[in-house]
């Protein structure tokens, strides 16, 4: 098994006494897990439960999703209180593979008596990015700076504090570079208030924040599960390269982490877990900066730049976050081979040209192919990192788009 760079990272913290388990499902049935969403997360959810029993029951709007085939369908609107009463029928629990179902639909069922994982409360959270911003600057986790911004005359204030370049932001509903638009001079700031201030993105006019620009030196993440009593497992610190907001590979573990970056990012996300009293996966986007970390945003859920765990950790992040919201004891996130994550975006490459490079896993989402569009991932193993980054190299060279 490869060290884990940085020895503090990849680890269960052992202390917590042993989890109390939910109740399964009658007889050899398994326990039975309802998920709001029915993406290429809850696909990924649902493969890595099967072997421990689990069955699923997903509430998804769009028919044929990439959950299909997987488990019981419930189709309709997330604010549907008969569809959420149609998924709660016959599961122990219910979690989210989407965030950006309404933090609402997630309290209704918790007011029903459905226990929910992880609380409607963090998902709110995560869901605002002022509420996101200031969760960080209460915990001490450093951020870049920011104002709220509400009308043009606060966008233009907000220029003159923070300078330029600026990234505004709708504070709702923004995801892989949406509803962002970067300032860099005076004279885009009409332009980016009308493209970002009307409100079609982030649903209310207005609404919006500017952060200041950060000159990272690379973007990195952190990924990390708590179970239901309070257990804590981390994975490595992993490095994220995004092509038009978009992520585009993944290098697991980062390169050059020290033990304390490391520590560093085990500690912010430790705190935001203990604060939200969270169960489940939750990944924490970093910058980093002159050997320091800030934070740019939260996702509670299994996250894009966990995939590689799939094969390049004992515990993926999948199998992790149905076993911390079912109560049960966490598995190691210890790295065992040193593995890179590329995101098959748009369209479908020759399956030949990946399935012949060696160390190489496909991961398909069965989803049409559209410009842009996330519908798979490749996970590029190898005994060493160098050798995992050049298969990852040549296969990126071969990918479309
Ligand atoms: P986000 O939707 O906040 O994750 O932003 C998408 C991408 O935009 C990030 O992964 C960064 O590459 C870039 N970005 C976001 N915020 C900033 C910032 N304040 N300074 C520089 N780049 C940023």
């Amino acid at each position: 098994m490869a060290e884990v760079p940085g020895g503090a990272g990849s680890h269960v913290d052992a202390d917590e006494p042993a989890p109390p388990a939910v109740e399964a499902g009658s007889g050899a049935q398994g326990l039975r897990v309802g998920i709001l969403g029915g993406g290429q997360l809850g696909r990924m959810l649902a493969l890595a439960g099967a072997p421990l029993g689990m069955r699923f029951r997903f509430l998804e709007p769009s028919p044929d999703p990439p959950v299909a085939g997987l488990g019981e369908l419930v189709e309709g609107p997330y604010d549907d209180p008969g569809a959420l009463e149609r998924l709660a029928r016959e599961v122990d629990l219910v979690t989210y593979e989407f965030e950006n179902v309404p933090a609402a639909a997630t309290r209704w069922l918790a007011e029903h008596g459905v226990p929910v994982f992880p609380p409607p409360a963090a998902l709110a959270v995560a869901q605002d990015r002022l509420a996101e911003k200031t969760t960080f600057r209460s915990l001490g986790i450093p951020t870049p700076d920011f104002r709220t911004v509400d009308t043009l005359d606060q966008l233009r204030e907000g220029v003159e504090e923070l300078g330029l370049p600026a990234v505004l932001k709708t504070r709702r509903m923004g995801y892989d570079g949406k509803g962002q638009a970067v300032i860099r001079e005076r004279g885009e700031i009409e332009e980016a208030w009308g493209v970002l201030g009307s409100g079609e993105v982030g649903g209310a006019s207005g609404d919006l924040l500017l952060e200041a620009f950060v000159r990272f030196q690379r973007e990195l993440s952190i990924v990390a599960a708590r179970g239901r009593e309070g257990s804590l497992a981390f994975w490595p610190l992993v490095e994220n390269r995004h092509r038009d907001g978009i992520l585009v590979r993944t290098t697991a573990p980062a390169p050059e982490v020290t033990p304390h970056l490391q520590s560093l990012a085990e500690g912010y996300i430790r705190s935001l877990l203990q604060h939200l009293d969270y169960v489940g996966v939750l990944a924490l986007e970093l910058f980093q900066v002159d050997g320091g970390l800030l934070a740019n945003e939260i996702a509670p859920r299994v996250h894009n730049t966990g995939h590689w765990t799939q094969d390049g950790a004992v515990t993926s992040q999948f199998e992790n976050h149905l076993r911390a919201v079912a109560g049960w004891p966490l598995g190691s996130t210890a790295v065992v081979q040193p593995t890179v994550m590329l995101n098959l975006l748009g369209s479908l490459p020759p399956l030949q040209e990946v399935l012949g490079v060696p160390g190489a896993h496909l991961h398909l989402y069965d989803k049409a192919p559209r410009a842009g569009r996330k519908i798979g991932h490749v996970n590029v193993c190898a005994p060493e990192a160098e050798a995992a980054g050049a298969r990852a190299d040549r296969l990126q060279e071969r990918l479309p788009g």
